[in-house]
């Protein structure tokens, strides 16, 4: 994903490309647009997520759509103060600002920032000269609007960054003074790194049908494991997973497949290409189960390929790669999959292998873990544009029977009852049709499913699972 297709300009893309940026962080990609859309946001983010540049590229997008209006103004009038953010510290206000001169430099957006400890007559001339987006601590605005130096009357988008601390620091008088002086008409974002009842009490406030995210707290196990997709055509998989094995000299790889069958052929795939692996699932013996994995823990077997069900007992520290050779395609699973790797702190790397057939799938991972994740096309394994999605069939049946849907028996959360032909081009008409073999591996359709739910949230463990 690059910052334009999130429906920023050039003169803003720009900016971000000269600070090195190439694909935006998750926050800024559920952010982004989200801001862009008007309505009001309540985001769960941390210093370190990328927040800064989460409100800032979209309210200077959306100031700027109309900068030409506001530049004609200004030739007669001040610029009006249209952006306002609210920080608890003077140096948080400073790097804000500093962030916002810095995007917004190729816009005809002016900025300024106030904060106190400093003499208040520099301050009072920039607000004179007119300001577009102003960067502020409470405190010193509130005396800005006793002297009558600052006009937050023409107010249309306020952000609250860092509210938490701002509360814990006890502006909450403050910033409800400040609040009565804007137009009750305007887009309010609240971001926040916690959600204490006071925080929830003041976005209840101020926040009118909000859209919120969240992403995960620095250092989280989501946020140390490395999560990549690797676009590839669906018979390119095996010959993709080989040469990432080789190439980047991967050992104790833990490989998802969907199905045993699976397993099995790719186990058979690995070792044609001179690759160690084995496989452990439902049918496979305890005995055989606990030789492969007894193995791999002591890194003398590269590679272990596995359904979900029969990763469950697998807890290695330290796992450095696990594959998702196949999409699950209860989302879940995914967070579920990747937990395997980056325990205890440790960094871990999650690639999935992902062909046009389970774009579905990675759009309802994205929603649940609410990020979106890097793609990286490999050279050599570009797929093909113009292929069409096929339907994956999700469970065994006696032929002729083949089951609609594939969905968890009795659910049908999020899509999951929808067959996963859909693709990204929102085809899949024939959905529910039995798989017409094409190039998807006949194994595709066995599986075995026979528990019902899955928590959400990693790691979760006792949740009840399906064999497959
Ligand atoms: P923040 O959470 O806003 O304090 O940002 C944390 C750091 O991430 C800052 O040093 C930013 O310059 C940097 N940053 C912001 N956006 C990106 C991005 N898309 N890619 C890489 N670094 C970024």
């Amino acid at each position: 994903m690059s910052f334009s297709t999130l429906g920023l300009s050039d003169a803003i893309v720009r900016a971000v490309t000269e600070q090195g940026y190439t694909s935006p962080t998750p926050i800024q990609a559920q952010a982004i647009p989200a801001v862009l859309n008007g309505g009001d946001l309540l985001a769960g983010a941390q210093t370190g997520t990328g927040k800064t540049a989460g409100f800032t590229l979209p309210i200077l997008q959306r100031l700027s759509t109309d900068a030409v209006g506001s530049a004609l103004k200004s030739k007669t009038t001040p610029r009006a103060i249209r952006a306002l953010v609210l920080t608890p510290t003077r140096e948080l206000a400073a790097q804000v600002e500093e962030s916002v001169r810095l995007y917004g430099k190729y816009t005809n957006l002016n900025s300024a920032v106030i904060f106190g400890g400093v003499g208040i007559n520099p301050q009072i001339k920039l607000l004179k000269h007119g300001v577009d987006v102003l960067v502020a601590t409470p405190g010193r605005l509130l005396d800005h609007a006793g002297q009558r130096t600052v006009d937050l009357s023409k107010v249309e988008i306020l952000i609250l960054d860092e509210a938490d601390r701002m509360l814990d620091m006890g502006f909450i008088h403050d910033i409800k003074k400040v609040l009565a002086l804007l137009p009750p008409k305007r887009q309010n974002l609240l971001f926040s790194a916690t959600f204490s009842d006071d925080i929830k009490a003041l976005a209840d406030k101020l926040l009118n049908n909000p859209h919120s995210i969240e992403v995960a707290r620095r250092n989280s196990t989501v946020e140390v494991i490395s999560q990549k997709i690797h676009p590839v055509d669906r018979d390119k998989k095996h010959p993709m997973l080989s040469h990432l094995i080789k190439e980047n000299d991967w050992h104790q790889v833990l490989v998802f497949t969907r199905t045993k069958h699976g397993a099995n052929k790719l186990v058979e795939q690995l070792g044609r290409d001179g690759i160690g692996a084995m496989a452990i699932h439902g049918n496979k013996s305890q005995t055989a189960r606990t030789k492969a994995l007894a193995e791999f823990k002591d890194g003398s077997l590269q590679v272990l390929v596995a359904t979900d069900i029969a990763a469950r007992g697998i807890d290695i520290d330290q796992l450095p790669h696990v594959v998702n050779y196949d999409l699950p395609n209860i989302p879940e699973d995914y967070v579920h999959r990747i937990g395997r790797t980056g325990r205890a702190g440790a960094t871990g790397e999650a690639v999935s292998l992902v062909c046009v057939d389970e774009h579905q799938m990675l759009k309802d991972i994205e929603k649940l873990i609410k990020q979106t994740l890097p793609r990286h096309v490999i050279p050599g394994f570009e797929p093909d544009p113009t292929a069409k999605a096929q339907p994956i069939q999700l469970r065994s049946g006696a032929p002729g029977h083949a089951n609609r849907g594939g969905g968890r028996p009795g659910g049908n959360r999020s899509g999951q009852g929808q067959p996963r032909s859909a693709g990204a081009n929102g085809g899949g008409g024939n959905g529910g049709r039995p798989a017409a073999n094409g190039s998807r591996p006949a194994g595709a359709a066995s599986g075995n499913r026979n528990g019902s739910s899955a928590s959400r949230g990693p790691r979760t463990g006792s949740a009840p699972r399906r064999d497959r």
